[in-house]
């Protein structure tokens, strides 16, 4: 398997050991700390370097190329509003008891999460900033959760925004949200495509989260929850774009359920 080791037999955790690099769960919970956590040739040439595994897995492209952290619009820069802990639908701190509550991820984050998840806005405002106050106004007072639901969001204009703090659950892809990363694209895709800005910067947004997270898997939202037809038509064969780019495989097939599904398991869509 990818995720647990490289072709030469150690994990990219371990790689990054060697390369004397470490990422902190605080370290990432701060997308403006995270700079220059992932020296990507570096990784890369070891892991090439010291290539010996007679059955190397598939090729990933993200580890032979320079990956650079995107510009990211922070929370402050956008004037988000602060989280809400008091939700009607994502009320108080996740428990075993409130499996609904606000999830902070303990630990490290890349043995968290798997999955990337795309999703189209559906709404588009005047402009990018708008557009994501919008959609942190309909989480918060339409849907009532305790913040903007996805971890990041990219706008028409190519601007990549940061949503949710990536050391918590998204609230994105219902039964699923657990170590799944949350991207919105803005705009209707059954009704319009994707601008080549936005799937340029979305799609090095993704290559550069698959590489620090160690994400293993790229789903629509649809392919999780059949009852959306979100990301819309016109994204679709961009989802194999970005999963070829970021070496990820296409499909749910790496979901691992939380801790409360275990225990209760929750029935199929
Ligand atoms: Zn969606």
């Amino acid at each position: 398997m990818r995720r647990s080791s490289s072709s030469n037999g150690l994990t990219r955790r371990d790689l990054l050991g060697l390369a004397g690099m470490t990422v902190t769960a605080a370290g990432l919970t701060c997308i403006g700390g995270i700079v220059g956590y992932f020296l990507v040739d570096e990784l890369g040439q070891r892991s090439r370097s010291t290539a010996s595994d007679p059955t190397p897995p598939p090729a990933r492209s993200a580890w032979t190329k320079q990956i650079e952290r995107p510009t990211i619009i922070t929370r402050a820069e956008w004037s988000a509003r602060e989280p809400n802990h008091a939700a009607e639908n994502e009320s108080g701190f996740y428990t075993l008891d409130n499996p609904e509550g606000w999830r902070d991820y303990e630990g490290d984050l890349r043995a968290i999460y798997r999955t990337v998840v795309v999703h189209h806005s559906v709404i588009y405002k005047t402009d990018d900033p708008t557009t994501m106050q919008e959609i942190q106004t309909e989480h918060l007072d339409l849907r009532k959760w305790a913040d903007v639901g996805y971890h990041f969001g990219v706008g028409v204009s190519g601007q990549v925004f940061e949503g949710r703090s990536l050391g918590a659950r998204g609230t994105h892809v219902e039964q699923f949200n657990s170590g799944s990363v949350g991207v919105v694209f803005f705009g209707n895709f059954e009704i319009q495509a994707p601008t080549q800005p936005q799937i340029d910067q979305g799609r090095r947004l993704i290559d550069w989260l698959a590489l620090r997270l160690e994400l293993t898997h790229l789903a629509g939202h649809g392919e999780f929850n059949d009852f959306t037809d979100c990301p819309g038509d016109n994204m679709l064969p961009y989802l194999d774009l970005f999963a070829i780019s970021a070496g990820l495989v296409r499909g749910t097939g790496g979901y691992q359920p939380s801790p409360e599904q275990l225990i209760t398991p929750t029935p199929e869509e």
